[in-house]
């Protein structure tokens, strides 16, 4: 039987924005995200009315419909919160992706007051990377894949470049075998990523993503992304990225390079003078994006100097209309956000320098998860003996349970709850979209008049 309307309800997870307002006064509409579909429409204060009141034989059927296939409005019998995480694990279940992270080397050339990492002169060695590969390789037997993803990551992965020449074959080999496509990303300080270097990640080594951190302008990024010995690398970096994003193939080679700028309270006054000298070398159609990310509890006190949430939030988006006004098209809108991070999909795993096997990108070298379950154990003892239990696997059950403040906010559809390790640390973990969404939606439509949105009259 067809439902009625007596069937449907409000949805929770509506972000709804005060009334807008221009130039010359209210317009007598507002902007909604249903952060379960991550789908927007403006909407007349007289619909918004009548969805307060759940109306809904005063809104007429073609509206009705589309605010039902939005999910606007629910199945009156629907549990939100388990339908949401029903979805979550849904899509771990099915992802075809095999996803792992590599940490060539241990070591790091920089000496960043905020990290939490504790560098040494380590590098993986052949009968650790060989463990690793046989590990990988066994994951192949529990699902059906369609895709290899390596992210070479932290302490600074070009320090092991042998590392990753003597690896990378062997994973595109092993994704080939088991006919799957292959990708990788490298998390970088961009030291050391030249010119020749970078052809040969992306020719070679299949990488197609680089991530490279600037904390603002020189002055700023080099008072604390020096090398241990206290030298500037600033210039260098920015020599690396002008070679690489100046060749004429740039966007031919199939490499995206996206800028984080890690912010707090020291060097704020650094992201707009960056974001104009990026722009001043032309560089806003090249850098797929760049955002600004709080420091982070590294197992350490990094945090403590950041800003508070909502002060960074309203700060972003100083960060956002700045990058606008420099010729940036920065994203607004939330996506879905089914897969928080590796730590909630049982078959993805990190593996540091010693062999070392954890659940989390931000456990290895830090003192602090030395002696914890975040290690899951090492290759070198055997792959029998790595540990089947991980601490953070259980994370979408403990949001189902409400567990976490996650459990009852409207933007775990688009958020997915953050990072699980924070909140197990008593840390909130939200990001800002949680404080500054309605604003972004305020911008988004204020940007692209008749582009995302729809209109309801
Ligand atoms: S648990 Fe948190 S820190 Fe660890 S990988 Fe996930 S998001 Fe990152
Ligand atoms: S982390 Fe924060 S914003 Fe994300 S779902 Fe949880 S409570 Fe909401």
């Amino acid at each position: 039987m067809e439902p009625t309307i007596a069937d449907y309800k409000l949805s929770n997870y509506l972000v709804v924005t005060d009334t807008l307002e221009s130039a010359n006064g209210l317009l007598n509409k507002r902007v909604m995200l249903a952060t379960r579909t991550a789908r927007v429409m403006v909407i007349q204060n007289n619909l918004y009315d009548k969805l307060i009141n759940a109306s809904w034989d005063e809104i007429p059927s073609d509206i009705f419909s589309r605010l039902v296939n939005m999910e606007a409005i629910v199945p009156a019998e629907d549990d939100e919160l388990q339908t949401v995480i029903g979805r979550h694990q849904l899509r771990v279940d099915q992802g075809a992706t095999l996803n792992h992270v590599i940490q060539p080397t241990a070591m790091c050339q920089l000496g960043c007051g905020y990290c939490g990492q504790k560098h040494t002169k380590n590098y993986l060695d052949q009968s650790a990377s060989d463990r690793i590969l046989e590990r990988i390789e066994g994951k192949f037997g529990y699902k059906n894949y369609s895709h290899v993803s390596i992210s070479w990551f932290g302490s600074e992965p070009l320090v092991g470049l042998s590392q990753i020449r003597e690896m990378s074959p062997k994973l595109k080999d092993m994704a080939e075998r088991h006919n799957c496509t292959y990708s990788a990303l490298v998390v970088t300080n961009g030291l050391s990523l030249k010119e020749h270097i970078f052809l040969e990640l992306v020719k070679k080594h299949g990488v197609n993503k680089i991530e490279v951190t600037l904390d603002g302008t020189a002055e700023f990024h080099d008072a604390r992304r020096h090398t241990k010995a206290g030298l500037s690398t600033f210039d260098l970096i920015m020599r690396n990225l002008l070679a690489i994003f100046n060749r004429p193939d740039f966007k031919e080679l199939g490499c995206t390079i996206s800028i984080r700028c890690n912010v707090d309270e020291r060097n704020e006054e650094g992201v707009v003078p960056l974001i104009k000298l990026l722009a001043s070398y032309n560089l806003q159609d090249k850098i797929d994006y760049f955002y600004v990310a709080r420091i982070h509890s590294w197992g350490n006190e990094a945090h403590l100097l950041s800003h508070e949430k909502e002060d960074f939030a309203k700060k972003e988006i100083d960060w956002i209309l700045s990058q606008y006004q420099h010729g940036f098209k920065p994203g607004l809108l939330p996506g879905l956000q089914p897969v928080v991070c590796i730590s909630v999909t049982p078959d993805s795993e990190v593996f540091d320098a010693f062999g070392n096997v954890f659940d989390c990108t931000e456990t290895p070298y830090v003192d602090t998860y030395a002696d914890t379950n975040y290690v899951l154990g090492n290759v070198n003892n055997g792959l029998s003996t790595i540990s089947k239990y991980r601490p953070l696997l259980s994370f979408n059950d403990e949001i189902s349970n409400q567990e976490y403040p996650c459990s009852s906010c409207k933007m775990l559809p688009v958020c997915g709850g953050g990072c699980p390790k924070s909140w197990r640390e008593g840390l909130v973990a939200c990001p800002s979209n949680k404080f500054n969404v309605k604003e972004k939606l305020v911008l988004s439509y204020a940007l692209s008049k008749g582009g995302v949105e729809v209109f309801a009259d």
